[in-house]
């Protein structure tokens, strides 16, 4: 049992206090911070029951995140808040003595390249200072990494070709809108494609190569090869990897509006003069595109995320399908936000439940595949998000 202080108040932040609110018996106390404190206290209001305590915090002042974490003294910080606060918040814990955890690696502003190399650097001040650093966990990166561990530890001998397939078959009945933080959004998926082949990294054009994949319950859709940050860290940890590649899909309409965004120069991350005043491209984008947070309403379908994997298993080769479909819907009804927000949420919150318990504490910086899988994927069928297996069926890959 423990304190817990959750920052943003997001469309994550809000499934993460929804889910942490519901586990009374681990987390004790509950405080969420933002930076717009009128966010925390809706959030609050609709979760009931005084189960909340709120507060407003620039999480890109260390002295100030220093004060708030001197007077709650929580236990363990949950950053939902953007990748660009992850190394002040991660000062911050270690000045203050607490724990950390995070579901997006740390990307500078000025550049649209994210990398774990600024957050692993932190190793060794958390372990001299006996705090657990857990990196990455979401659902991509995340579960997905997670369902990787369990696969190594279960069901190969030695794990050789990894496709993350991330789906998104729903409709929110917009022309355009991004599913998570459109900057964030949008400053990853315009990006050069990347994976992993023969031990080195492979470069590509954006979305250059595609092809349909058929998804449960879904059917076929058109899925591309991005570079998505757990590759990076999977790579690491499973060197019998031959390749491993991360495909999403993406609307026909969806692609347009992207190339149109480029090509007009609104997806710009450096800032120009506009009547006297600086302002950065993008970021004045996600003022006039719709937020994430409020898509739920009328946002129906499902979303579909897993690991196809080939490798050996007592001297024969197999392959292996885990995956969670999760609905847009339901996970409106329970939380008040769609999908993507939900599947990023609710392993935030089985994370922290897992570092409560004792089960991932171990001083250090972590990402998630290097704690024990099992416990965590059994949370995942309590909590929200069931998962399937397909054992040597066609990967299509
Ligand atoms: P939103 O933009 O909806 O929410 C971000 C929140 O952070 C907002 O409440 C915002 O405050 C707050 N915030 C921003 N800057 C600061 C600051 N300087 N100080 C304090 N608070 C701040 O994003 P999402 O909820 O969609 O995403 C949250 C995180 O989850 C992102 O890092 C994203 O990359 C990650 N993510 C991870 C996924 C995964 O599967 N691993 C998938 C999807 C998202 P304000 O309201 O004032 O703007």
């Amino acid at each position: 049992m423990g304190k817990v202080l959750i920052i943003g108040a997001g469309g994550v932040g809000t499934v993460v206090a929804h889910k942490v609110a519901q586990h009374p018996e681990v987390f004790s106390e509950i405080m969420l911070a933002s930076r717009t404190k009128s966010k925390c206290d809706d959030i609050a209001a609709a979760i009931g029951g005084n189960r909340i305590q709120t507060a407003s915090v620039d999480a890109e002042n260390v002295p100030e995140l220093v004060k708030l974490l001197n007077s709650f003294k929580p236990e363990l910080v949950i950053n939902v808040a953007l990748p660009y606060q992850d190394l002040t918040i991660m000062d911050a814990c270690l000045e203050a003595g607490v724990n950390y955890l995070d579901t997006a690696n740390y990307e500078p502003k000025e550049e649209a390249k994210f990398e774990y190399k600024w957050q692993w650097a932190y190793q060794d001040k958390f372990k001299e200072a006996g705090l657990t650093a857990i990196l990455g966990c979401g659902f991509d990166p995340g579960v997905t990494s997670v369902y990787t561990a369990y696969a190594a530890k279960h069901h190969f001998d030695e794990i050789q070709y990894l496709d993350i397939v991330d789906c998104n078959a729903g409709d929110h009945g917009k022309a355009f809108a991004t599913n998570f933080n459109p900057e964030i959004n949008i400053r990853e998926v315009t990006q050069r494609g990347k994976y992993w082949e023969n031990g080195q990294w492979v470069e590509t054009e954006p979305h250059e190569i595609h092809k349909p994949l058929n998804y449960p319950e879904i059917g076929p859709k058109e899925s591309y090869v991005i570079y998505h940050e757990e590759l990076e860290s999977l790579v690491k940890n499973y060197p019998t990897l031959k390749r491993a590649r991360f495909w999403m899909t993406f609307g026909l309409e969806y692609l347009t509006h992207l190339r149109v965004i480029q090509n007009i120069g609104m997806a710009r991350i450096d800032p120009v003069i506009y009547n006297g005043v600086e302002i950065v491209p993008i970021q004045f984008l996600k003022a006039v595109l719709p937020n994430p947070g409020d898509l739920g309403e009328n946002y129906k379908g499902w979303t579909s995320i897993g690991c196809r994997i080939r490798g050996i298993k007592d001297g024969t080769e197999k392959t292996y399908y885990v995956y969670n479909n999760c609905s847009h819907e339901a996970a409106y009804k329970e939380t008040g936000t769609q999908g993507v927000s939900y599947t990023t949420g609710v392993p935030a919150m089985i994370g922290a439940m897992m570092f409560m318990k004792g089960l991932w504490k171990n001083p250090g910086v972590f990402n998630v595949e290097e704690f024990n899988p099992d416990p965590f994927m059994e949370a995942l069928n309590l909590y929200g998000l069931p998962w399937h297996e397909v054992h040597n069926g066609d990967l299509e890959l």
